[in-house]
């Protein structure tokens, strides 16, 4: 069978056993697509069965998890963990409380994050978690109380060597203190390297919490050099105004650029002076309040309702909200603004209409498994500085994850290259990240 034929078969296997999973089918055949000219290179790869096994995840764990609200109200949310790969290491990689969580997202981030790891070149494999629990809205006491509930039932599924999971899209900080003090109690082991993300009072890291922006815009910034090009002087879009937006914006600004406007669910806002990180942070770190509200403080941005981000022409598009939030209107909005690279900072933020969009137009791409790879760099890194009871210095945890973006873009570069695709960034990161997985994987055997 022709290498083509046989990932085909692969894929329609995929759809029949995850039926309704659209994400997840969507980030498979992505990266299926891409290694297919591997196969042909590899035939031992087909035959030990590596894709079919790879697009299966190794442990799938679904839950519930009981809480009390303030009022006293009984609410029940499902908790999941997809243990998806761990060829490389224990299984990494975050927890996501939002109301869309559903076994499909989880699977997709977990298919995802396995590439993404691999890519880092530290020892981890992939996984993913969370909860459809909304903690929009919710007391500082109700959040701690989902956590504890949360964490009651995963702590029997986690370890240093066994999964480490960290943040994500509403969970930050304060839900991953909360639920290392659970795991503590309950297993009476102060056990740092469980969970990463954690506060620099109890064995955090620097940078950790700055790293998946900052590493975002250090692989920007490389790609432009690239190109012989750089982000001083050029306007920047970021789309979100969480975690991966606030670290963004400021490593923007920090090297040059300026980002015009950013956004949440609500709408954006538009600042041509550059985005007020400061006030920003306050507002949705802090404050927890909505991107509308930074108008009251800075009058003369302006908040635009219920649009898309992506209508603000910039040079630089950096995708930091969520899944598909960029299809094939908002690529043409962004093409026509005269946008030359898109670097994902989220998740899967762009659809594969838009990414072949950005192909024909010659606007360079690069997906989030390889630029926003610095989140999960950065946790490795704390992990590290667990196991040998360290810690290190804000200015060397910076310079570690500035190395090791600028080693995953040029990894990704080169494998293009290799493969006949100079400038691909999707096919050199599916591409490397597969071969390191697959590799390990015919080392181990059939298991
Ligand atoms: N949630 C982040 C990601 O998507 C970080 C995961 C981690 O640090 O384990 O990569």
């Amino acid at each position: 069978m022709r290498a083509q034929d046989k990932v085909d078969v692969i894929f329609d296997a995929v759809v029949r056993r995850n039926p309704g999973e659209s994400e997840f089918h969507q980030a498979v055949r992505e990266v299926l697509e891409s290694v297919v000219p591997v196969l042909h290179r590899h035939p031992e790869y087909a035959d030990a069965k590596i894709i079919d096994r790879i697009c299966e995840p190794e442990r799938q764990i679904i839950f519930r998890v009981p809480w009390e609200d303030d009022r006293g109200e009984v609410h029940i949310n499902r908790g999941f963990r997809v243990e998806f790969n761990s060829a490389l290491g224990p299984y990494k990689g975050g927890l996501r409380f939002h109301p869309s969580v559903y076994l499909g997202i989880v699977k997709f981030l977990g298919f995802e994050q396995v590439f993404k790891n691999a890519l880092t070149g530290m020892p981890i494999g992939g996984g993913k978690g969370g909860s459809d629990f909304d903690p929009k809205g919710r007391s500082d006491r109700e959040v701690m109380r989902f956590c504890q509930s949360f964490i009651t039932e995963l702590y029997r599924h986690i370890g240093e060597y066994t999964d480490v999971p960290a943040g994500d899209i509403g969970v930050g900080g304060r839900e991953i203190g909360y639920m290392f003090g659970q795991y503590k109690r309950i297993t009476n082991r102060y056990e740092s390297g469980v969970l990463t993300g954690k506060g620099l009072s109890y064995g955090g890291a620097q940078v950790r919490r700055e790293a998946t922006g900052y590493g975002l815009v250090f692989f920007a910034e490389e790609m432009l050099r690239a190109v012989g090009a750089g982000l001083d002087g050029k306007k920047v879009v970021v789309s979100g105004s969480g975690n991966v937006a606030i670290y963004a914006i400021e490593k923007v600004h920090q090297l040059g650029g300026t980002v015009v406007a950013c956004s949440d669910s609500s709408g954006y806002v538009v600042d041509d002076t550059g985005i007020d990180v400061a006030l920003l942070r306050d507002l949705k770190e802090v404050r927890r309040f909505r991107i509308g509200d930074y108008v009251t403080e800075r009058p003369h941005a302006r908040f635009v309702a219920g649009r898309s981000v992506w209508e603000v022409p910039c040079q630089v598009a950096l995708p930091c909200a969520t899944q598909n939030e960029i299809g094939a209107a908002e690529a043409a909005s962004l093409i026509g603004g005269g946008c030359i690279v898109v670097v994902e900072g989220a998740n899967m933020p762009t659809t594969p209409e838009a990414v072949r969009a950005f192909a024909e137009a010659k606007v360079r791409f690069v997906p989030g498994k390889a630029a926003n790879a610095g989140g999960v760099a950065a946790s490795a890194l704390e992990m590290q500085q667990n196991a040998s009871r360290d810690s290190w210095t804000f200015e060397h945890s910076e310079q570690r994850l500035r190395e090791i973006m600028r080693d995953i873009h040029d990894r990704c570069f080169a494998t293009a290259e290799e493969y006949g695709m100079p400038g691909n960034y999707v096919a050199g990161a599916n591409i490397e990240g597969f071969r390191n997985v697959a590799e390990a994987m015919l080392a181990h055997g059939l298991i």
